[in-house]
């Protein structure tokens, strides 16, 4: 076991947190209070190769693996959190997917593209009336001639007001649950494909969502992921590699609680003393510290088995769940060590407290994660299988 970055990784996480604190920093209040999304710092990024990390060098990656982008991500969390999302909507979602089920044709097509941020990618697996049980989904794909003809509606897919493209999941065949699902790749220009953005929500402000809603979208034969009856297994797929996002840019958010409490904990003074004096300041300040540093280690082993390429859906699960209650506690003893400043606006406590809150939810709930975990330990289901 070696708990030690190489030298190569602590140049690249250091790399991320240079980015962040000189470019997304100086406008992080700005930008989300203005719901903005920065176009422009996700091309930058795309520029420096963070896209491009699980990506072999033929469609433009750089190849430096899950743990280097899980790092990056983190990094780039700790500053804003909406600023993490695209490393699952361009490189760990859309890209990956597409290199490891897509056909060549597929792959030369998008994956540059998605890598560099020329292109904006999504993936739209949510609907109305389905969360949790993917497969139970209703968006149609029907065969007709060389084209499918897609019917439906998606909710919640992040990205999808300025998406260029997406993998979509669609029924092939009712009646089969997940073996009647199939994965697509999407143009989201096509005629028939409309977007409604979610303009309120609670938290990750810079990052868009939407609804997405498609009237007899003919999708080319050749879209289709794997073969007909894949969609389910690709879906899992694609969650494994994005969790590992979700639970980077949960680090980062924990980490940036943590930052502001120990400055705040030695200026803020009460009773005559910083409240950092206070012993029950310091049991959560403790508390925030180890949950965090436990979750890190918990996320970089998922990290690290995924570049080994075994099996990791167990550990993975671990992580994203760790890291995610993490930084919802953190961002809740944040909120209680800065009192009602933590409450303002003046300060970024109630930012995080707002963004900490996704992470529970996205890429499969806190509990979906238990579900995998301890059906596992039980023997009721493997998740490495
Ligand atoms: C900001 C944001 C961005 C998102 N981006 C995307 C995206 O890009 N693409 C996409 O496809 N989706 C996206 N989603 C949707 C997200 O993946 C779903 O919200 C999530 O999977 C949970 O589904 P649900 O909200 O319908 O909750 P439900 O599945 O309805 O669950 C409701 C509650 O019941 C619990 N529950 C459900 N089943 C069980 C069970 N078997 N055992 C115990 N408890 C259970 C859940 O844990 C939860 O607490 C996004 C959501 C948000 C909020």
């Amino acid at each position: 076991m070696n708990f030690e970055l190489t030298e190569e990784l602590q140049d690249i996480k250091k790399l991320a947190r240079d980015f962040a604190v000189k470019e997304i920093q100086p406008t992080v209040d700005f930008d989300d209070k203005a719901h903005r999304f920065r176009r422009d710092l996700v091309k930058k990024m795309g520029d420096l190769g963070f896209f491009g990390c699980v990506v072999p060098e033929k469609y433009g990656g750089n190849e430096m693996g899950f743990l280097a982008i899980t790092l990056i991500a983190e990094e780039i969390a700790r500053v804003h959190s909406s600023m993490r999302l695209p490393f699952n909507m361009n490189a760990l979602g859309p890209a990956r997917t597409i290199l490891k089920f897509g056909s060549e044709e597929l792959k030369q097509k998008y994956i540059p593209g998605l890598v560099s941020a020329d292109l904006l990618g999504a993936f739209a697996i949510t609907e109305a009336d389905t969360g949790s049980d993917v497969a139970s989904m209703k968006t149609r794909a029907v065969l007709d001639g060389d084209h499918y003809v897609v019917n439906g509606s998606k909710m919640w897919i992040s990205n999808a007001p300025v998406a260029d493209m997406a993998l979509l999941y669609a029924i092939t065949e009712p009646g089969k649950g997940a073996k009647g699902m199939s994965a697509f790749v999407l143009d989201c220009k096509l005629p028939g494909v409309t977007v409604e953005a979610i303009t309120e929500k609670l938290g990750t402000w810079s990052a868009p969502v939407g609804a997405m809603t498609f009237e007899n979208v003919r999708l080319p034969k050749e879209n289709l992921l794997g073969k007909e009856g894949d969609g389910f297994k690709i879906c899992m797929s694609q969650l494994d590699d994005t969790r590992m996002g979700c639970a980077a840019g949960a680090l980062g958010v924990a980490q940036a609680c943590i930052d502001a409490v120990l400055q705040y904990s030695n200026e803020r003074q009460q009773f005559g003393q910083p409240i950092g004096k206070f012993q029950m300041i310091q049991d959560m300040i403790a508390q925030m510290i180890v949950e965090t540093e436990g979750a890190r280690m918990l996320v970089y082993r998922a990290a690290t088995l995924k570049d080994k390429d075994v099996p990791n859906t167990l550990e993975t699960s671990m992580g994203k769940y760790s890291a995610a209650e993490a930084a919802n506690k953190c961002a809740d003893y944040a909120m209680k060590i800065y009192g009602s400043y933590g409450y303002s606006e003046e300060y970024p406590v109630a930012r995080f407290y707002r963004d900490a809150k996704s992470y529970q939810i996205v890429e499969g709930t806190s509990n979906i994660q238990k579900i995998i975990i301890s059906n596992d330990a039980l023997g009721y289901r493997k998740a490495n299988r």
